[in-house]
């Protein structure tokens, strides 16, 4: 901070101008980090909260239109600050616009995938948490990236920021639009717990995007110890584990990570966080044709979520390319789920979005990065 305002002071006299020292970005600190900053400058704390309204409550991404704030304030912060650091680098949308895929590129140059989705009455951002992903699910094809790095708290809360611009603007001007946030894009969000965790304070934060933790979920690989964590230390986000298999031989074959946290622990974990969040959690369980989309396999499942508050989505597979995996037809789809129904206290089907722009769920792979111009 007070490297900061020596280089405001030099550019403020006429010297180097800011642009030799990267600006520091807003986007993704809290208002009282906002106030601390902008009292660093000389300002009244208050003026924070108001930068804070303007950027998460209202979405605004430029200083200028900070009509509140005096002139001469918006120009400094304009020379010393940024309000967010990713790239819109390509995007695909349905005909119908209701599902788009948002490419953006990251300051050090891979690219990261968000995904808006509307239906008649909801809105729902998927964001990624990390670009690449190094748990190999061998359906997925983020999976076949690789590990890449995790993102930090501001490039998650950045995909939100943007996405929430999609929304129509009626809605968003009245700041009436309610709308969902799903951690299920690229990467792990576990593995990077403590940037998601970061950013979905200040998404849920009133003085931030004000998102209820109800209409957050985390969708993880099965990370046991971390599943652990967000029960203990309070956290009431929703939380959706990727199950896929109901017996650990089909599941490590399917999912690598089992092999380090099987079934057992997994469940064991899954029980401690809806006992301490008091929250159903979610399964789910991609329908793989004569993989694990057989009535076995469906009575294997219900006895092992049996007596727990839960709902199973399934996915039926979405082609990544060649490979093994296939979509079963819908009547084993229809088969496995009447099975379910009766069985467990709730089942969805869930027919990705965007499966023609390759936006839905295990799609995403930023095949941006290799498009040629
Ligand atoms: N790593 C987290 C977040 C990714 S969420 C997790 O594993 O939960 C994406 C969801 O889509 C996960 O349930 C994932 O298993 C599922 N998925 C991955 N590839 C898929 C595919 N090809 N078809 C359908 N669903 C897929």
């Amino acid at each position: 901070m007070i490297v900061k305002s020596e280089t405001l002071a030099k550019s403020g006299n006429g010297g180097s101008s800011a642009s030799d020292e990267p600006r520091e970005n807003l986007l993704g600190q809290s208002a009282p980090e906002l106030e601390k900053l902008l009292y660093a400058l000389g300002e009244k704390p208050y003026r924070g909260r108001q930068v804070a309204e303007w950027i998460y409550g209202r979405g605004v991404a430029n200083f200028a239109a900070m009509t509140n704030l005096p002139a001469p304030l918006r120009a400094k912060l304009e020379e010393a600050f940024t309000i967010g650091s990713l790239e819109e680098r390509a995007r695909r949308e349905t005909p119908d616009r209701r599902t788009r895929k948002v490419a953006y590129a990251l300051p050090d140059g891979g690219v990261i995938e968000s995904v808006f989705m509307s239906t008649s009455s909801r809105f729902t951002f998927c964001l990624s948490s990390q670009h690449g992903c190094a748990f190999a699910c061998r359906f997925c094809a983020t999976g076949r990236m690789g590990r890449g790095r995790h993102l930090s708290a501001s490039e998650i809360v950045e995909q939100a920021f943007r996405l929430r611009s999609e929304l129509p603007r009626g809605a968003a001007a009245a700041g009436k639009a309610e709308y969902n946030i799903v951690m299920m894009g690229m990467g792990e969000p576990l593995e990077n717990y403590d940037a998601v965790i970061q950013a979905l304070a200040l998404m849920s934060d009133p003085a931030g995007m004000a998102v209820p933790p109800k209409r957050i979920t985390i969708s993880t690989v099965g990370l046991a110890p971390q599943i652990m964590r967000l029960a203990d230390q309070g956290h009431r986000y929703r939380l959706a584990v990727s199950l896929h298999a109901a017996d650990d031989a089909q599941r490590s074959k399917l999912m690598p990570v089992n092999r380090r946290f099987p079934l057992e622990q997994l469940m064991r974990a899954v029980r401690h966080h809806v006992e301490k969040t008091g929250r159903r959690v979610t399964f789910e369980y991609i329908l793989l044709e004569e993989l694990n989309d057989s009535l076995a396999d469906a009575s294997r499942l219900v006895k092992l979520v049996a007596q727990l508050p839960c709902k199973i989505n399934l996915i039926p597979y979405n082609p990544i390319g060649p490979g093994k995996f296939k979509r079963p037809s819908p009547e084993r789809i229809e088969r496995f789920a009447g099975y379910l129904r009766p069985r467990v206290p709730a089942v969805t089907v869930r027919y990705s979005q965007g499966v023609e722009i390759g936006a839905a769920c295990g799609q995403l792979a930023g095949e941006e990065e290799s498009a040629p111009g």
